[in-house]
C-alpha cells in the first residue's frame, strides 16, 4: 500500500518539490493538493498526479479550476477548503506548506484525523506551538520537520537523546545581504533582497533569511519540536550552507548534519520516515567544496537571536506576535511601503507594546484561561498586524 500524502500549499517551492519527491520516490501518492490561489498551476499539478481531492482557498477561482480537472476529482473550495480536503482524503502524512499563520487550522484538522504532521510551515509551531504540540502528543501524532535545520537536528538525534543534548546549532546562510553594510542592507531594494546566494525558496522566507528573522522563527520552531531552552539554542553563520544543523551532547561530542542545499532531502526523509529514502543525488564532495566557514552572528543580526531567546522565554502568545509583525513588515517591504532597515525595528516595536500591553488599554481581549487558545493566538495574531499597520 502506498503511503498517501496529502499537500497543504502545493504551488508553493516546497509544495511543487514536494510533487517532484512523491514522483520520484516508490511508495509515495499524492492523495490530495491544495492552494490558495494559483489555481492553473493547481490544474496542472492535478492532471500530472491525478489526486482524489483539490482544495482551492480563494473560491473565486473555484468554477474555472473545476472545468480543467478529471470528474473523478473531488474539488473543495472557500476558507476552510484546506481543513476539509484532510477530512476528505483521510492521508497518512499531512504535508504542511502554506506561508504564514494560514497553516493553523488545517494543522489541527491532521492531528484530529490522526496523520503524521511533515511541517514546512515554521510559523505553525511559532506561533501555535503550546496548542499544537500537547495536542499532537495527546493524539499519538508524529511531527517531522521539513525545515532542513530541523532536519538535520532530528536527523542528529539519532546518536543520542533530548535530555543528552548540551546545544543545538542551527547554521544561517547570512542571507542575500550579508556582505553588505550596516547602511548598504537597510536601503537594499526589494531585488536585491530577493537574491539568495544558496537557497531557492519563496518570496517571503527569502527576506526572513536576509533579516535573520527566519533563525528567530527557527528557534522557536525548535524549542518546540525538541522541547529545549533558549540557552540550548545557537545559531552560526555559515556561508556555505552544507551544514544545516549540529547537536552537541553531554560528553562534548558533535554530531552535524551536512548535505548540499537542496529541500528535497528534507521533505524525502520526512516522507520516508522512519525509513531513509534512496535518493538519486551525487554524493557530497568536500575536497571540490575546499573550504567551510563560520563566523559569529554580530552587529545587525544580533537582534534577530535575541528576539528568538526573548520570544521562548515568554512563551504564551508572544510568537503569534512575532511572527504576526514580521509576516506584516515584511508584506509592506515587499510592497515597497517600506525600506529593508525598518522590518526589524517595526517587529521590536510591536513586541514592546505587547510587553507592556497588560498595563495599557491597548491590549487584545483573550479567554480568561490560564492555558492559550488557539482563537487566541489567532486574535493577537490580527492585533499584531493592525499594530504594524497603525506603525505605517
Ligand atoms: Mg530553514
Amino acid at each position: 500500500m502506498d503511503k498517501r500524502v496529502a499537500i497543504l500549499g502545493s504551488t508553493g517551492s516546497i509544495g511543487c518539490q514536494t510533487l517532484e519527491v512523491i514522483a520520484e520516490t516508490p511508495g509515495l501518492r499524492a492523495c490530495a493538493i491544495g492552494a490558495r490561489d494559483n489555481w492553473k498551476l493547481l490544474a496542472e499539478q492535478a492532471a500530472a498526479c491525478k489526486p482524489d481531492v483539490v482544495a482551492i482557498v480563494n473560491p473565486d477561482h473555484a468554477a474555472e479550476l473545476s472545468k480543467h480537472l478529471d470528474k473523478s476529482v473531488k474539488l473543495i473550495a472557500g476558507p476552510d477548503a484546506l481543513s476539509e480536503l484532510i477530512r476528505e482524503s483521510k492521508p497518512n502524512v499531512v504535508l504542511t506548506a502554506v506561508v504564514g499563520s494560514a497553516g493553523l487550522k488545517p494543522t489541527m484538522t491532521a492531528i484530529e484525523i490522526g496523520a503524521t504532521l511533515a511541517l514546512a510551515n515554521k510559523e505553525t509551531l511559532v506561533c501555535a506551538g503550546s496548542v499544537v504540540v500537547p495536542a499532537a502528543r495527546a493524539a499519538g501524532v508524529d511531527i517531522l520537520p521539513v525545515d532542513s535545520e530541523h532536519s538535520g537536528i532530528f536527523q542528529c538525534l539519532a546518536a543520542g537523546t533530548c535530555k543528552e543534548v548540551r546545544k543545538i546549532t542551527i547554521t544561517s546562510s547570512g542571507g542575500s545581504l550579508r556582505d553588505m553594510s550596516d547602511a548598504e542592507a537597510n536601503a537594499a531594494t526589494v531585488k536585491e533582497a530577493l537574491s539568495h546566494p544558496t537557497w531557492e525558496m519563496g518570496p517571503k522566507i527569502t527576506i526572513d533569511s536576509a533579516t535573520l528573522m527566519n533563525k528567530t522563527l527557527e528557534m522557536i520552531e525548535a524549542h518546540w519540536l525538541f522541547d529545549l531552552p533558549p540557552e540550548k539554542i545557537d545559531v552560526v553563520i555559515h556561508p556555505q550552507s552544507i551544514i544545516h544543523a549540529m547537536v552537541e551532547f553531554c560528553d562534548g561530542s558533535v554530531i552535524a548534519q551536512l548535505a548540499e542545499p537542496d529541500m528535497k532531502g528534507p521533505i524525502a526523509y520526512a516522507l520516508s520516515y522512519p525509513d531513509r529514502p534512496t535518493r538519486n543525488v551525487k554524493s557530497l564532495d568536500l575536497a571540490a567544496i575546499g573550504k567551510l566557514e563560520f563566523r559569529a552572528v554580530q552587529g545587525r543580526f544580533a537582534r534577530a537571536i535575541e528576539l528568538g531567546h526573548h520570544v521562548i522565554r515568554d512563551g504564551g502568545a508572544a510568537g503569534s506576535v512575532v511572527n504576526a509583525a514580521n509576516e506584516a513588515a515584511v508584506e509592506a517591504f515587499l510592497n515597497d511601503k517600506i525600506t529593508f532597515g525598518r522590518i526589524l525595528p517595526i517587529i521590536d516595536s510591536v513586541l514592546d507594546i505587547w510587553d507592556n500591553s497588560q498595563t495599557s488599554s491597548n491590549s487584545p481581549t483573550l479567554s480568561t484561561d490560564k492555558q492559550v487558545t488557539l482563537q487566541d493566538l489567532l486574535t493577537v495574531d490580527e492585533w499584531a498586524r493592525k499594530q504594524v499597520a497603525d506603525l505605517l
